[in-house]
């Protein structure tokens, strides 16, 4: 039931998509005309067609394959890579606010997300809920008004453009009455993945807020960046949105000068700029993908010899108990 051709990817609605996704390696093998080997775990392949269509057939090695393909090196034990790595998962039990750093508080939406990206830590994540209820939603205005120095909100997860629309926007709307809240940041993988779901109906409440909305985007290859993730940027601009973008730095994805170049000019060119280039977390699991700080930092030196100082993300990494993400500096 996959869709093949570009009409069939324009047709659908984005919870199409998610219903649709690939979930297992024989239909991924077949798709791609490749040989898969299936290996066990608890966190499943997940891709939608959308993001499989921007997928090399026939190359086992591809940049986009390699983010979402479970293979064994997963389930090796490597000592330093644990499953809680920025010790999280008891601040997000309560109502879901995480709030670190001064000025802006982050909140867990959904556990849930559009794709399963292997280096993730959502792959020991223990949500305690998947969603947040309308209590929730108040107890977050009510935290807010305790602290006049929070100025923003960052909705993050998961994924929470994975929310309806209707929620969204009753959040949004309690959000504007809030006078001290200017800024509204959505940390969101779905225009990459699914670029269908920047809709009317999710334009509509973008554009009836007085917030101002900065989406961040998640991309780690060019690749990821098709005609339609481009017209789905456009129309966030177009809606007054500022768009960036935020990478994970991943052995045999990006971590060479020209993927991380090529992939800042594409950035540009569709209307979004590259933000924060993260270091790996130290998750279990994912050792395979993690790039010495040494190399992450040359890489950048690199691009700062090649690219318009706009263009070069910040190197950063998440240090428990800091103050803000820690840049490190070519
Ligand atoms: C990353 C993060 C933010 C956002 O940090 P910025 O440097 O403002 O992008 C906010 N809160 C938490 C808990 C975070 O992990
Ligand atoms: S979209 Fe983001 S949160 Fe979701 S699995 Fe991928 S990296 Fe993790």
């Amino acid at each position: 039931m996959i869709p093949r051709t570009e009409t069939a990817l324009h047709n659908h609605s984005w919870q199409w998509y998610l219903r649709h996704a690939i979930r297992n390696t024989d239909e991924l093998a077949k798709a791609l005309k490749i040989d898969i080997d299936p290996v066990p775990t608890a966190f499943p392949l997940f891709v939608p067609a959308p993001y499989l269509s921007r997928i090399e057939r026939g190359n086992p090695d591809d940049p986009l394959l390699l983010q979402v393909l479970p293979r064994h090196a997963e389930n090796q034990v490597v000592e330093g890579y644990v499953n809680d790595p920025l010790q999280e998962v008891e601040q997000i039990k309560g109502n879901g606010i995480i709030h670190k750093y001064r000025g802006r508080i982050l909140i867990v939406t959904t556990g849930a997300c559009a794709i399963n990206c292997r280096y993730c830590f959502r792959r020991h994540f223990p949500y305690a809920k998947s969603q947040l209820s309308h209590r929730d939603w108040h107890n977050v205005m009510s935290y807010i008004k305790e602290d006049p120095t929070i100025r923003e909100v960052i909705l993050s997860g998961g994924d929470p453009l994975l929310m309806s629309d209707n929620q969204l926007s009753d959040f949004v709307k309690m959000l504007g009455e809030v006078n001290q809240i200017t800024h509204l940041r959505i940390h969101t993988r779905l225009p990459v993945v699914i670029p269908q779901r920047v809709n009317e109906t999710m334009l509509s409440w973008i554009s009836g807020t007085k917030l101002r909305v900065i989406v961040v985007i998640h991309a780690n290859h060019e690749h990821e960046l098709d005609d339609q993730v481009h017209q789905a940027v456009q129309k966030l601009i177009s809606a007054g949105v500022s768009v960036l973008n935020q990478s994970v730095l991943l052995k045999n994805v990006n971590d060479n000068c020209e993927a991380l170049c090529n992939l800042s000019w594409r950035l540009s060119s569709i209307g979004a700029l590259p933000y924060y280039l993260h270091r790996l977390d130290k998750v279990a699991g994912t050792a395979h993908f993690d790039i010495p700080a040494t190399r992450a930092r040359k890489l950048i030196a690199q691009m700062k010899n090649r690219m318009p100082g706009y263009l070069v993300p910040r190197l950063v990494s998440e240090i428990p108990g800091s103050g803000s993400k820690q840049e490190l500096i070519a």
